[in-house]
């Protein structure tokens, strides 16, 4: 049988990550990042056979410039990768309410991609770039380019889940209501942690929590999204990096009566000096906050706000799955990787009769996956490292062979 390979483009707001994945066997063989768009330090890397290679452009770049280099200069250079893309694959910020799944690009599902602009104005426009560059780049793929939905996952939330309690006109006629984010991380670890607890997806309940610069947790019952802490935008629900999470809507009143604070500044403010970085003043990477955790009260007291939130939401989803709870899931770059977050917070849990395995607590970073339970806990807990590449390379797969 012939190889078919799947081509993975995500568009961030000054970034492009991107990976060449079969489908089928799941193997990445070619992946990379380019950075800093619009300043002098945007790179590329990349990685092919377990080698790193990077060119730095010392001038400005953006979408175009990036994907025009990826294609031509890179992957035209490893024919027997480039020859075997049979498809192409978009991650997509924001399908609003329009998209419950993956779907073809055309011009009804572009149209769909640019009316959610409005709910992620730093995202889908530049995904949009995206599709349109790549069509030029790689003619004969135009009709074969996928778009995958970070919120298509959460469409199976109620109403009860989804509505805000604001006048219902705002979402009659505005569309206002939660949609969630992080769907494609919070379907692929669900899934995984079926298979691993070997229990149906369908009949599936689990809490996931994925933690990283942006962070959600997720409510999943009988394998589907029942509620999720993102809401119309990615600002609300758990403290973040540089996000503020929930907090008193009258709060961005008084900082615009009060303290004549513009529209715009308090919106950078709760998006990009908030949470833990405006908690401390110092730093939102993880790494360094549980370096200095017991060194520094500032430092102390941002990630105990951080695990007081992430613990109620946990304790307050578990009320959710009614019967049963088939696992508590850790992903993201800190749900992965900190020791000390999961610790804390599974020590908060004890009311349910949730206990971590301090030793397998210790082992689970840098990729690895399983339980970090202790034999006598009500619910396994397990890490599992997220791979949003691959549900978007395997959509891309599915939606392309209907
Ligand atoms: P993500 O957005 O999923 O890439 O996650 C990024 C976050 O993960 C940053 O806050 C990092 O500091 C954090 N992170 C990555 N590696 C580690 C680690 N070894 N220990 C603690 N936090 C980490």
């Amino acid at each position: 049988m012939s190889i078919k390979l799947i081509f993975v483009i995500n568009c961030g707001s000054s970034s492009l990550k991107f990976s060449v994945i079969n489908p089928l066997t799941k193997e990445r063989l070619l992946f990379g990042i380019s950075e800093y768009f619009n300043n002098k330090n945007s790179y590329i890397k990349w990685i092919i056979n377990h080698n790193e290679q990077k060119i730095e452009f010392n001038s400005i770049t953006n979408h175009q410039i990036i994907l025009n280099y990826l294609v031509k200069k890179i992957l035209m250079k490893y024919p027997n990768i480039y020859n075997k893309i049979i498809g192409i694959g978009h991650r997509i910020v924001h399908g609003g309410e329009n998209f419950t799944d993956s779907v073809i690009i055309n011009s009804k599902s572009i149209e769909g991609i640019k009316q959610a602009s409005i709910f992620a104005p730093l995202h889908n426009p530049v995904q949009l770039i995206g599709i349109k560059e790549i069509s030029k780049i790689i003619p004969h793929l135009k009709n074969k380019q996928v778009a995958v939905f970070d919120t298509s996952f959460h469409q199976t939330l109620s109403e009860t889940a989804y509505l805000y309690a604001l006048p219902i006109h705002f979402y009659e006629k505005y569309k206002i209501r939660r949609y969630g984010a992080h769907g494609t991380s919070h379907k692929y670890v669900s899934k995984t942690a079926a298979k691993i607890l070997n229990i149906s997806l369908n009949e599936f309940n689990c809490i996931s929590c994925h933690l990283g610069n942006g962070s959600s947790i997720t409510a999943i019952y009988n394998g589907k999204s029942i509620d999720t802490s993102m809401g119309l935008t990615p600002l609300e629900g758990l403290v973040m990096g540089t996000r503020c999470g929930n907090i008193d809507p009258a709060i961005i009143f008084y900082m615009k009566n009060e303290l004549n604070i513009k529209i715009n500044k308090i919106y950078k403010i709760l998006t990009e000096k908030s949470g833990v970085l405006g908690l401390t003043h110092l730093t939102s990477d993880f790494r360094y906050l549980e370096n200095y955790y017991s060194k520094n009260k500032k430092i102390k007291r941002a990630i105990k706000i951080f695990i007081h939130n992430l613990s109620k939401y946990i304790a307050s989803y578990t009320i959710l799955l009614k019967e049963k709870i088939n696992a508590i899931i850790f992903t993201g770059g800190i749900g992965e990787n900190s020791i000390l977050i999961r610790e804390k917070t599974i020590k908060k849990l004890k009311i349910f009769g949730i206990f971590l395995d301090k030793e397998l607590n210790n082992y689970m970073k840098l990729g690895k996956s399983g339980f970090i339970n202790k034999k006598n806990s009500s619910i396994p807990i397990l890490v599992i490292p997220t791979n949003e590449e691959l549900i978007i390379a395997q959509d891309t797969f599915r939606i392309i062979n209907i």
